[in-house]
């Protein structure tokens, strides 16, 4: 069985070797960070340190995809998770029945640190992965080029070179391929880049009595220029982010707790998510890039032996919670690759790993980035006091569906369902009488008075800490991360 080496022990790392491993595959997971995860993963927040993960402390949820995906074909996953996680069924969240028929429908929440310790454990136990913590790759080792390009055969490693028959950069976000690729003479994989405009602002929150808020809509919610995500964690433990547009200047002061707080509050729907004990200030995230990779421009491989996954290969705005369920789905993607075409013609795979991705991921990064485009629109349009209008029919369709489904349970349920990455929208939209579905709700459907106007925002986030309620306690100071991209 081949020998594969999976750089970057993260949430799209670890997947990948799970994946790959239960196909018989030997897998070597090399991590730079040299923390191990507790034994306990519930105590991760407190004792876990990833510097690698920028991300590690913001908020985190599964969605329904990732659920049904690993029931599939990782049932040991979703077990670890079901140990440690919350789940949600979001159609009775938002109706109050529970007994909707929403079985495929579960988002799974729970702080990150805690479910990348419950993958990370149920990866030390598997057999057929080594995971070495503390032990960062410096670069590619070459062999004999194949079709005209270098061929990995392995990584450099500290303690020398560790051979392999394919190596899977799993390093994320800020994947150092391209200086690897260079140093060993190949053409770094083209990429596409551009800031997606977003801002997170979050804190997390423990409630005195181990409850969590009642959830009493959708776990993301646009009020104009703002979004609000509100995630019920494992432990009593909760996190609420406030989500601007960088170019909102008028919103920056959302950094600081006073101003966060003060609006937080006026959301009515959200408001009781701050009545809680803060166990962080306000941690700051902007700078997050949509960018994706190439691998092999006109179907020609650059480099052969190395492959990217995750986040190395395509990263995006995280509003819509869809990165790790994309991390999934691509490392079974390259389970599947393997399976089909094996490692013995190097330059084969190459191309078929290109293939595979440009067909079944891309269209995911495609969706996000348009999503992120009418979002940035939208709040634009919010700030300016104007209507957001666009000829996208499939954005105007879906916009419709999301402001009408809560006059009709279908309607929810295939909302959830697009939203989840349970199914795509042209699959919900082509079902049998939906489209008259959403027609006949929109003609129903009043526009209801603003939860907050934009005045009122920003007056609020301007003046807070001199009129507006104080906080339970402050939490620790704001923490600003700009280094994602
Ligand atoms: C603010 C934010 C919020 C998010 N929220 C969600 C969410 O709610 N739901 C969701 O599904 N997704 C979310 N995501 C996306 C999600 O984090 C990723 O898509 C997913 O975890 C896959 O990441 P990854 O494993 O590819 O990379 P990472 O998690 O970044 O892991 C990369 C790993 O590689 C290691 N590494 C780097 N260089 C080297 C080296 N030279 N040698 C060895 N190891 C190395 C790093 O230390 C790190 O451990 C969010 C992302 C951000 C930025």
């Amino acid at each position: 069985m081949p020998e594969i080496v999976v750089a970057g022990a993260g949430l799209g790392g670890l997947l990948t070797a799970l994946a790959l491993a239960g196909d018989g595959h030997h897998v070597t997971v090399l991590e730079r960070d040299a923390g191990a995860p507790p034994g306990e993963p519930l105590a991760a927040w407190d004792h876990w340190q990833r510097r690698g993960v920028a991300q590690f402390r913001q908020l985190f949820y599964l969605l329904p995809g990732f659920r049904q995906l690993a029931e599939r074909e990782l049932p040991a996953v979703t077990d670890a998770l079901d140990a440690v996680a919350l789940r949600h069924h979001p159609l009775a969240d938002v109706t109050g029945e529970s007994s909707q028929p929403d079985g495929d429908i579960v988002t799974v929440t729970a702080r990150r640190p805690t479910v990348e310790a419950a993958i990370a454990r149920l990866t030390d136990t598997t057999p057929g992965i080594d995971v070495h913590r503390g032990a960062p790759i410096r670069g590619l080792a070459t062999g004999d080029p194949i079709a005209g390009v270098p061929h990995v055969t392995g990584v450099v490693t500290d303690h020398g070179v560790r051979r392999a028959d394919l190596v899977v950069d799993a390093t994320g976000r800020r994947s150092p391929a391209s200086d690897w690729l260079t140093a060993v003479g190949a053409r770094p994989w083209p990429e596409v880049a551009e800031d997606s405009g977003f801002v997170y602002h979050s804190r997390h929150f423990r409630g005195p009595d181990g409850r969590v808020p009642a959830l009493r809509g959708p776990l993301l919610q646009h009020f104009g220029s703002l979004s609000a995500l509100t995630l019920p964690a494992e432990g009593g433990t909760w996190g609420v982010g406030l989500i601007t547009s960088s170019r909102d200047d008028q919103l920056r002061a959302l950094h600081r707790v006073d101003a966060w707080t003060a609006v937080a509050r006026a959301l009515t729907p959200i408001a009781h998510w701050v009545d809680g004990d803060p166990i962080t200030g306000v941690d700051v995230m902007t700078r997050l890039e949509d960018r994706h990779r190439t691998l092999c421009p006109d179907r020609r491989p650059l480099v052969t032996g190395f492959a990217p996954v995750a986040d190395s290969w395509a990263s995006t705005n995280p509003t819509l919670g869809r990165g790790t369920t994309l991390a999934l789905l691509h490392a079974l993607a390259l389970r599947d690759t393997i399976r089909a075409v094996g490692l013995h013609d190097p330059a084969a795979f190459a191309v078929a790993w290109h293939d595979i991705t440009e067909r079944d991921m891309r269209p995911h990064y495609d969706a996000v980035v348009t999503a992120d485009r009418h979002r940035i629109g939208e709040i634009d349009a919010a700030i300016d006091g104007r209507p957001y209008d666009d000829a996208d029919v499939a954005w105007r369709a879906y916009r419709m569906l999301e402001d009408t489904a809560h006059l009709d349970p279908e309607l929810l349920r295939g909302w959830f369902r697009i939203a989840g990455l349970v199914a795509t929208g042209t699959e919900v939209f082509s079902e049998d009488g939906f489209l008259r579905r959403v027609a006949r709700a929109a003609r129903r459907h009043t526009h209801a008075a603003p939860v907050i106007t934009r005045d009122r925002l920003v007056t609020l986030a301007h003046t807070a800490g001199t009129n507006a309620a104080p906080a339970r306690g402050d939490g620790p100071a704001t923490r600003t991360n700009d280094r994602l991209s």
